[in-house]
């Protein structure tokens, strides 16, 4: 066990998190970062990021994260590659489990964001990295000229479609209602796009073909008519949004009925002194801009913590 205890421990290395470790290093908090096992998060499956601020030309998701952790480690942020697994807010100083070591922190800003939500399928799960795929950006380019599938009728599901045209011959998109959830703009370049069509109100009954060890197709049921259909493929990309990373949370702060962390404040969650930022909490904006601006937020209301409690 490490005897120091921290002024601030950080849980999460991406957008929030590298955020509030620029501030609270700034602040001279001197706070210690823990990445978990995907340094950068969902921006690391990313390639061009067009709406974050300041980079009028788009910016590729990893060099994004990799200048915030530069920025945040200018300022005297300590970095550690590992995965918290468990947390005790019970008692002070709060304990934070990583690797073999107990840390010891007067406060803790979590920003673990969340991660793609699956459909719960067995067949999804035996072919997956066969053919099941939660990353277009990833997984693209080894479908070269395939026929291939996207679950999913958000921003996040046509980002995958376009994206997926670069290399696939055919992108069909499966969606469980008539109407796209994804905003008017990414609505419009599917719609545009040749090698794009839908398939409405249909669910993904099984992927196939498990026997073989790789995908062949989808058998999907339409949901008005009760039809089922196969469609034949070589890829099924499944973007059908996302979970809170809240597992290791569960007893120790409250979270709502999803798993999301709830907070008032904006950032503050059930225990003082502990705070939460960016998609662990926000289901709603989920955005790299908007984790950032809460993890700002969160480093703001931490430093104001401590100092109320005497510690800085
Ligand atoms: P989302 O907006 O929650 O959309 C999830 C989609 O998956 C919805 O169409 C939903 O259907 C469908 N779905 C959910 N569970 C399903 C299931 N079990 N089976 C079949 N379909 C299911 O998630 P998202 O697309 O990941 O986007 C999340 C947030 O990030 C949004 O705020 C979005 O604007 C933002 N985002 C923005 C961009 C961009 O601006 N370029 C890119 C990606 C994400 P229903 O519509 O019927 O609920």
């Amino acid at each position: 066990m490490s005897s120091e205890v921290e002024k601030v421990i950080i849980i999460g290395g991406a957008c929030a998190g590298l955020t509030a470790a620029i501030y609270t290093s700034r602040a001279r908090l001197n706070p210690l970062l823990f990445t978990g096992s995907m340094f950068g998060g969902q921006l690391m499956m990313t390639t061009d990021v067009e709406n974050f601020p300041g980079f009028p030309e788009g910016i590729q998701g990893p060099e994004l994260m990799e200048r915030m952790r530069q920025q945040a480690e200018r300022f005297g942020t300590r970095i550690v590659y590992e995965e918290v697994t468990r947390v005790d807010f019970s008692s002070r100083p709060f304990r934070v489990w990583a690797g073999e070591k107990e840390y010891l922190a007067h406060s803790v800003i979590i920003a673990t964001g969340a991660k793609p939500r699956t459909l719960g399928l067995e067949s999804e799960e035996k072919l997956l990295g066969k053919g099941v795929s939660y990353c277009a950006v990833c997984d693209g380019a080894f479908f070269k000229d395939a026929d291939v599938v996207v679950v999913g009728g958000g921003d996040s599901a046509m980002e995958e479609a376009l994206h997926l045209t670069q290399h696939a011959r055919s992108v069909t998109v499966i969606h469980r209602r008539d109407k796209l959830r994804a905003s008017k703009i990414m609505q419009e370049r599917a719609f545009a796009n040749p090698k794009i069509s839908f398939v409405w109100d249909s669910v993904v009954e099984e992927i196939l073909d498990v026997s073989k060890g790789r995908v062949t197709g989808v058998r999907v049921r339409n949901r008005k008519t009760g039809e089922e259909k196969e469609i034949s493929c070589e890829g099924v990309f499944i973007a059908i949004g996302h979970e809170p990373n809240t597992e290791i949370f569960k007893g120790q702060v409250e979270l709502d009925s999803r798993g999301y962390i709830k907070v008032r404040d904006f950032v503050k969650t059930s225990v003082e002194g502990v705070f939460a930022a960016g998609d662990v909490h926000d289901h709603r904006f989920r955005q790299a801009v908007t984790a950032s601006a809460f993890g700002c937020m969160a480093a703001l209301e931490c430093e104001r913590y401590l100092s109320e409690k005497g510690i800085i």
